[in-house]
């Protein structure tokens, strides 16, 4: 029984350390980041070259099943799963941590569209966590960040006032308090990635009357079947192995 479990989470490490080295799976990483937190167990990096060659390396690795435990906005990995799986009729599973609730945040369905809420609003010192990726949405603001990263955007692409922060999670509540009260800031821009890592974020704003634009998650292509704990994909693997 060969599962690969496309990883880059929390959940994607916890998941591999449930199963290894009962079930023989193979942790694969996007490879973006220059030192990641290794999963137990054997490790591949980087991309498959898009459905066909992920559905190419699924035949000649003789995989069985699929477990997809990418982050809830790493979309493009997760429609060619959903995509290759289909084709070579795999089990396969989506590991998605339950989204928060946004409460009184303005939830918004793109990076773009939290810019238009930002230059709309006229928040003049925003704290922006969308990731790498997400900064060059807010390239033509003239107010200031606070930019939120584990690797630095591209200069090119990062709005004209900023402030860099290299750090990964998870963030505990008086530092982010800390860190919100220190830079004046008056709207947070976040994703809505869910778990404890970075919730951290929304209860601070939240104390300081802060304003919140919250990125919704992107759509699960339709039918793929989801589960929201380690615990229920480990026993969906259980499950295959006796089958
Ligand atoms: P993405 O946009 O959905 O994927 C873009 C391409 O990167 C995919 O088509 C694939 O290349 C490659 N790729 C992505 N995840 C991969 C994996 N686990 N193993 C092998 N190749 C992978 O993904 P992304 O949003 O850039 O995320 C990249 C990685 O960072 C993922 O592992 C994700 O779990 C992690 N991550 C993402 C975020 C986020 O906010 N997006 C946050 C934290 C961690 P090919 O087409 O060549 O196969």
């Amino acid at each position: 029984m060969r599962v690969l479990l496309l990883g880059g989470t929390a959940e994607a490490r916890a998941l591999a350390k449930a199963l290894h080295p009962r079930v023989d799976v193979i942790s694969s990483l996007a490879g973006r980041v220059p030192d990641p937190a290794l999963p137990v167990g054997p490790v591949r990096v980087g991309g498959f070259g898009g459905v066909d060659g992920l559905r190419r390396w699924l035949r000649d690795e003789r995989v069985h099943a699929v477990v997809d435990a990418t982050h809830p906005f790493a979309a493009t990995m997760t429609a060619h799963a959903a995509q290759a799986c289909g084709d070579l009729g795999l089990p396969h599973v989506v590991l998605a941590r339950p989204a928060w609730d946004p409460g009184n945040a303005m939830v918004v369905a793109s990076d773009a569209q939290a810019a238009e809420v930002v230059a709309r609003q006229g928040y003049s010192r925003i704290f922006l966590t969308t990731g790498r990726s997400g900064v060059a949405a807010f390239a033509g603001s003239d107010a200031w960040f606070l930019i939120r990263a584990v690797t630095e955007p591209e200069q090119a692409l990062m709005p004209r006032h900023h402030h860099v922060v290299l750090s990964r999670g998870p963030y505990r509540y008086d530092g982010e308090l800390a860190l919100l009260r220190e830079h004046r800031v008056d709207a947070l821009v976040t994703k809505n990635s869910g778990g404890d890592m970075t919730r951290a974020k929304l209860d601070a704003a939240a104390a300081l009357d802060i304003p919140i634009v919250m990125v919704a998650r992107p759509p699960l292509p339709a039918g793929v079947q989801a589960v929201g704990t380690v615990d229920e994909a480990a026993t969906w693997v259980a499950a295959l192995c006796l089958t």
